[in-house]
């Protein structure tokens, strides 16, 4: 089993090693960013449009935009990116903490006005407190793998105030393992189908490579429960994706 050590877990980036954030800021600083190439072993070479990470209110998917809706009080964005979430909480009155561990990410967050900090979400020395933690575009896929997701309750519990919500949206990717008379084809015996892992580029960016976390509503929720959280699904996405709410029971 994957040891979690702080050191893995609750690092940030340094801007080498950071495609995302540079493509981040290069947008912002010039309005245009070359291609944030995104590889995988479950998947053919992809791209993620840069300018999506700057996406307004009108241009979010269904469950990010109800996500909004939902949020109140204290809100803390979780792996916050350029901001896009931030700011239209930021624009309808809340108060918002936004975290990255991308320092290029936090800089433009902060030239847009936002409380932006270089911060893991698993680093226990930040210590505060939220009515709303936000993970958004599939946020809970910081924790990489299954395992980690203890962790992930741990913090949620120490960073919550009494009542607070946890609001995430991810997909379950079993529909990838489909053949074609709809039967899902999985191999158990390499862990649960949603760990995938990433290598991103950006120009002559070459990140590390890492695990996201996509989790099927079920298995969240028996997770969730386990850990002490209510998980109630909000909206169901147009593509095999959903926005939960999590609560302490
Ligand atoms: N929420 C933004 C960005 C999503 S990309 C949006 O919807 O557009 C995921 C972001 O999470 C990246 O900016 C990455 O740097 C950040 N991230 C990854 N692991 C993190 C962690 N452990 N703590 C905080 N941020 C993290």
């Amino acid at each position: 089993m994957q040891k979690l050590s702080c050191s893995h877990i609750c690092s940030v980036l340094s801007a080498d090693k950071d495609p995302m954030g540079q493509a981040i800021a290069q947008y912002y600083a010039t309005g245009k960013a070359a291609k944030l190439r995104v590889f995988s072993s479950l998947f053919y070479e992809d791209e993620i449009p840069v300018a999506t990470l700057f996406r307004t209110y009108k241009d979010m998917p269904l469950q990010e935009q109800e996500a909004l809706r939902l949020c109140c009080g204290r809100v803390l964005d979780v792996g916050a990116g350029s901001g896009c979430h931030s700011l239209e909480l930021i624009n309808r009155g809340l108060e918002v903490v936004s975290i990255d561990i991308s320092p290029l990410s936090v800089d433009v967050m902060c030239k847009r006005g936002l409380n932006a900090k270089v911060v893991n979400f698993f680093d226990h020395l930040f210590v505060d407190r939220f009515d709303t933690i936000l993970m958004a575009m599939n946020g809970i896929g910081i924790v990489g793998k299954i395992e980690n997701l203890t962790q992930l309750f741990l913090r949620l519990k120490q960073l919550l105030l009494p009542g607070g919500q946890v609001l995430l949206d991810s997909s379950d990717i079993s529909y990838i393992f489909k053949d074609d008379d709809g039967n899902v084809d999985i191999d158990a015996v390499q862990g649960y189908y949603g760990e995938v892992d990433y290598r991103m580029q950006y120009r002559n960016f070459k990140g590390d490579e890492f695990y996201w976390l996509y989790i099927d509503f079920d298995t969240l929720s028996l997770h969730a429960r386990n850990h002490g959280f209510l998980c109630e699904k909000v909206v169901d996405g147009s593509h095999y994706d959903y926005l939960a709410r999590l609560t302490m029971i």
